[in-house]
């Protein structure tokens, strides 16, 4: 079950904290009985949405710790947790990567290196790397007016992007694969809370990596006989998703 939502005024929330007596108070604690660790989410006049949890309760006043804050339109989005698990590509392609995609709402990157990945990330690299591309995500979800961050992460290969995967629909799209469309995949169930999708990189998928992903139950898909570049994949793949199951 989702937290409860409270409408409070903006004005009782500060310094990541907020607190309430009165009405507010009385709803929480007396009525629903919640305490101290329960989830809440209180909704602003602004149409700001925080997402917290009661972290005191005295006698006649409760705190709560905000965890995060976004606008209502978005956290009440209908559209699954979209994941894009992509190799990493040559060059700047990964900021349009990571651009395009918080645009169109992905909900987080795992960014991994393929085995036909020409570009490598060295250990001692990962740090700037990871602050330069959550910078990319930052600045673009500020810009599209989105106030949830894709968090983008690392994976050094496709084993450990494709082990660990809890989403309820996972993809590999696989310029090999003959059979099996995309249209296949996304018509065979009903909407997924969450989506993962593998995306190789230019050099494509190596046919290791393809099991390695089909072992952790990503179904290998296809979008057509035309061959995408990677950054033409990712943005197809959630501009599709978006427009199925979300609210384009
Ligand atoms: N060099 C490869 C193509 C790689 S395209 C070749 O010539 O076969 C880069 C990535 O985009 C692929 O690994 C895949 O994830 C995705 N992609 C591009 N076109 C695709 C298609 N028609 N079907 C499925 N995936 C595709």
């Amino acid at each position: 079950m989702s937290a409860r939502r409270f409408m409070v005024n903006s004005r009782t929330i500060r310094d990541g904290y907020a607190s309430f007596d009165g009405d507010i108070y009385n709803h929480m604690v007396r009525v629903l009985r919640l305490g101290t660790g329960d989830a809440v989410q209180l909704a602003d006049e602004k149409g700001t949405v925080h997402f917290g949890t009661i972290n005191q309760v005295a006698k006649e006043w409760v705190a709560v710790k905000i965890i995060s804050s976004c606008p209502v339109a978005q956290s009440d989005s209908v559209a699954p947790r979209i994941t894009i698990c992509q190799a990493l590509p040559k060059g700047d392609k990964i900021d349009l990567i990571l651009q395009k995609g918080t645009e169109l709402g992905a909900h987080d990157f795992w960014l991994f290196g393929g085995r036909r990945s020409v570009a490598k990330i060295r250990d001692d690299q990962q740090k700037n790397k990871l602050e330069r591309w959550n910078r990319i995500t930052a600045d673009a979800a500020r810009q599209c007016g989105r106030t949830d961050i894709p968090e983008v992460t690392w994976r050094p290969s496709a084993v450990e992007a494709s082990n660990d995967t809890g989403q309820e629909l996972r993809l590999i799209l696989w310029e090999g694969e003959r059979e099996h469309s995309l249209k296949d995949a996304l018509s065979a169930g009903g909407k997924p809370l969450s989506v993962i999708v593998a995306i190789g990189p230019e050099g494509g998928f190596d046919p290791l990596e393809v099991r390695h992903f089909s072992q952790h139950g990503f179904q290998p898909v296809s979008l057509g006989s035309r061959i995408l570049r990677t950054e033409t994949a990712s943005i197809a793949i959630l501009s599709i998703i978006q427009y199925i199951w979300g609210e384009m």
